[in-house]
């Protein structure tokens, strides 16, 4: 039976008004924020063909092959001036679990990453207090002294602002700065839910929307795309999560600086919000059919304007990441290599993902894998079946990948990158 037969025969055993909706999609119409939330219940044969529209979609917008990336995170610090009651990753500067890795060390993880052929190195972290408003320029550049071809993935908007504020100096002029020392892109993290209410009650004092948009809008006007995120399945309505991605998609059309959507399933097992009892109705998380759900409605969404859809396997784990490659994902993020942020919030799906086993997903899936930039220019083509010419990555050859990386659960143990706040680094 071709695809399209399937759909046909599947979209037979709908309800009419998801149906219509769906057959819309097919035909090329932009699917409106308020339909998008009649699909996000669907389960039985609703979800199934839901997943087989995004995929049809998916198949015409992106084409069968599979991104990954080659990249490294490093979270240099998780000392916070902030308390977002859903982040497990924070620490106050009190605390003797509170890090921080100079310039020097930031430097060496970028090295190291390299000559195992990470194309992107991808920094994040904390608000540390008592540093300048420099500190995220100067490790711009000293990365890119270092190791020049290598791309900067860096600072969520928070952080931007954060940097703005210390220095002094617009959202614009900031920017301008990190570009100038080296920034290649931003990550869209710090969205969580664009709707103020919902930012309020889990993160107060956060970025608000308007801010976080601002931050991304001059990125764009600048030249840095960012990417994009959505956390979900923690208070959020169905409809303030269609709503976010409505906005994504206004910005998308009159900017076109994004790269790619990335949801973000809410980790609730460290989450402060949940081990507190801090928010009445908290949920643990989305369901795994409200993530198949998710996934197949960015693609209707935003699949016409984005083109892709990552999956964070972080997130979701190897398994139920792949099966999202058959609900309109398109890309399989990165290799990361350390991964400090989900792994705090409890999710136990490790911090590294070897290029092969990136490989193997992609094909067992019946899709092709390629090795992509950060802007998602084909660094390596691959065909749809393993050759024994294949190389092997550097990566693929390391014995014991957790001992050449370290742990988070370490680097917070680790006396050496002790953070104190009278050594916090300034501007001399
Ligand atoms: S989410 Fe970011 S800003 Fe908020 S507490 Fe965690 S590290 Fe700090």
């Amino acid at each position: 039976m071709t695809a399209a037969r399937t759909i046909e025969a599947c979209l037979r055993d709908v309800e009419r008004p998801v149906r219509t909706i769906l057959e819309r999609c097919l035909e090329g119409v932009e699917l409106p924020w308020e339909d998008a939330v009649a699909l996000c219940g669907a389960r039985g044969p609703a979800l199934h063909a839901l997943s087989l529209t995004a995929d049809a979609l998916r198949a015409l917008q992106a084409g069968d092959r599979v991104g990954y990336v080659v990249n490294r995170n490093i979270n240099f610090t998780n000392a916070c001036v902030k308390a977002c009651k859903f982040c497990a990753f924070a620490r106050g500067h009190r605390s003797e679990e509170a890090y921080f890795l100079g310039e020097d060390e930031v430097v060496r993880r970028a090295l190291e990453a390299q000559s195992l052929g990470a194309t992107e190195v991808c920094v994040q972290a904390g608000l540390a207090p008592g540093v300048d408003g420099r500190v995220y320029v100067r490790l711009c550049r000293a990365i890119k002294a270092a190791a020049p071809a290598l791309h900067i993935h860096a600072f969520s908007p928070e952080e931007v602002k954060y940097g703005a504020g210390l220095a002094g100096v617009s959202i614009a002029a900031y920017l301008e700065e990190l570009r100038d020392a080296g920034l290649g892109s931003l990550p869209g993290t710090s969205a969580e839910v664009l709707d103020d209410d919902v930012r309020r009650r889990i993160a107060p004092g956060r970025i608000t929307t308007a801010e976080w948009i601002d931050v991304v809008r001059t990125a764009h006007a600048l030249g840095l795309p960012t990417t994009s995120t959505l956390m979900y399945g923690h208070i959020e309505t169905d409809a303030q999560r269609m709503r976010h991605l409505d906005l994504l998609r206004s910005i998308q059309k009159s900017t076109g600086g994004f790269t790619e959507f990335v949801p973000l399933s809410f980790v609730h097992h460290e989450s402060p919000m949940h081990r507190k009892g801090l928010l009445e109705g908290l949920r643990p998380g989305p369901t795994g059919n409200e993530v198949i759900a998710l996934y197949a409605i960015a693609r209707l969404m935003l699949g016409a304007t984005f083109r892709n859809i990552q999956v964070s396997w972080v997130k979701e784990g190897a398994r139920q990441a792949q099966w999202l490659l058959a609900c309109g994902a398109n890309d399989l993020g990165g290799t990361l290599m350390n991964e400090s942020i989900s792994t705090a919030a409890g999710a136990g799906h490790g911090q590294f993902m070897a290029p092969s086993t990136l490989r193997r997903m992609i094909r067992d899936a019946g899709r092709t894998p390629v090795q992509r930039g950060t802007r998602y220019e084909a660094l390596r083509e691959f065909g749809p079946v393993e050759t024994s010419d294949e190389a092997r990555d550097a990566l693929d050859a390391l014995a014991d990948p957790d001992g050449a990386f370290g742990s988070y659960e370490l680097l917070t143990r680790d006396d050496r990158f002790r953070f104190h706040l009278k050594r916090a680094p300034r501007d001399a």
